[in-house]
């Protein structure tokens, strides 16, 4: 029984869409998919954890998804101040925090709120254990993306690198 129930949780750790980051991700692409509205997690998805600051690029995502007609509203873990700082920061958009994620509560709530079912919801996330996984157990479309830190890290490892083969070329 244990064994079927990690089995289950184990087979909802795959995403339904992969992306690299959350400006791939075009409204004509979340039509597609058949999404009337994206819940969106915050931290290592938007920013790094803890921080306040984002990138203006992901505000002006969020308003072009809210003027293609699909509504974005935040599921986060972050405790409720912050969410709130960060949900004005993106453009005043609704959010649920903290929404203890891989719990289905953060993605029923937002459901009732918009009045759209999970199916019709997109859940975008970095992580497979609470984004991804809290989406596909009610059944909502699973869209996973690499983490910030993950994308800095692959891109100070090319930075160093080229710093070698600069360093490199110099003593040569
Ligand atoms: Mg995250």
């Amino acid at each position: 029984m244990i064994s079927e129930i990690l089995k289950k949780d184990y087979d909802n750790l795959e995403p339904d869409y992969l992306y690299d980051t959350l400006t791939d991700i075009s409204a004509y692409s979340i039509k597609k998919m058949g999404v009337k509205a994206i819940a969106l997690d915050l931290d290592n998805t938007v920013l790094p954890y803890g921080s306040f600051s984002f990138d203006e690029k992901y505000t002006e995502w969020v308003k072009a998804m809210n003027e293609s007609g699909i509504p974005v509203i935040i599921i986060s873990n972050t405790v409720l101040s912050r969410a709130f700082i960060l949900s004005k920061k993106l453009g005043g958009i609704p959010f649920v925090a903290p929404a203890f994620k891989p719990s289905v509560l953060g993605l029923k709530l937002a459901s009732k709120k918009m009045n759209i079912p999970a199916s019709k919801i997109a859940m975008i996330g970095d992580q497979a254990d609470t984004d991804i996984l809290a989406a596909n157990k009610i059944g909502a479309v699973s869209i996973k993306v690499n983490g910030i830190k993950e994308r800095e890290t692959k891109r100070a490892r090319v930075s160093k690198k080229t710093a070698v083969a600069a360093l490199i070329s110099t003593i040569r």
